[in-house]
């Protein structure tokens, strides 16, 4: 059978966060809207979808400044972790960043399991060492990985946030993200698209 579904890549915001969209031409899934979420409603509108779902690979504030206002414009829920709470509690972050704060959203919360997205499985994975609340989402019929901070095209995320734990960071890909298959493609929160096979071989940081 065909595989229908599609995907868009959209960069938005102050530090270039990478937004990604998926859908089977009728529903989309958003996750981490990082910026302004104009391009992305414009993508829904000129491609007639409906928003079902906005996914937060964690709550830093570079993933989520889009959150309330494309929420508001499709009715789309928010879903993260609410390990990350601590994260969106204070403006503090963002001001010491040199930015304007988040605008207030509302999310629900979603831990390690599976649901249903676009008629798919869908795998929530608990990732936590960049945040305390990152989730990596696997689409194991489409081979994808929405990994947040977590790993990023032969490098890993930063540990020297607040709430960062280093170890449990390397444990979280060595033991959930290196399991899943080679050709898993890696769509990571900036910069570059990797895979898990190509990983294992020349990450610096760790090795599968
Ligand atoms: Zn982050």
């Amino acid at each position: 059978m065909e595989d229908i579904m599609q995907f868009a890549q959209f960069v938005l915001g102050m530090i270039s966060t990478n937004c990604y969209l998926m859908h089977n031409r009728r529903e989309a899934v958003v996750f981490d809207p990082g910026g302004e979420p104009d391009e992305v409603l414009a993508y829904l509108e000129s491609n007639k979808l409906k928003l079902t779902h906005i996914f937060n690979t964690h709550l830093h504030f570079d993933h989520i400044y889009g959150n309330r206002p494309l929420s508001e414009a499709t009715g789309a829920p928010v879903l993260a972790n609410s390990r990350d709470d601590y994260l969106i509690a204070t403006d503090r972050a963002t001001a010491s960043f040199g930015m304007p704060p988040v605008p207030r959203f509302t999310f629900q919360n979603i831990d390690e399991g599976s649901m249903s997205i676009l008629d798919t499985p869908m795998r929530i994975l608990a990732t936590p060492g960049h945040t305390p609340g990152s989730l990596s989402f696997y689409l194991p019929e489409h081979g994808k990985l929405f990994s947040g901070d977590v790993l990023f095209y032969r490098a890993v995320g930063r540990t020297d946030f607040a709430g960062g734990d280093t170890q449990a960071l390397l444990a979280s890909i060595k033991e959930k993200l290196y399991a899943l298959p080679d050709d898993t493609i890696v769509y990571a929160g900036h910069e570059l698209a990797t895979t898990i096979g190509g990983e294992k071989k020349h990450n610096p940081y760790v090795r599968g």
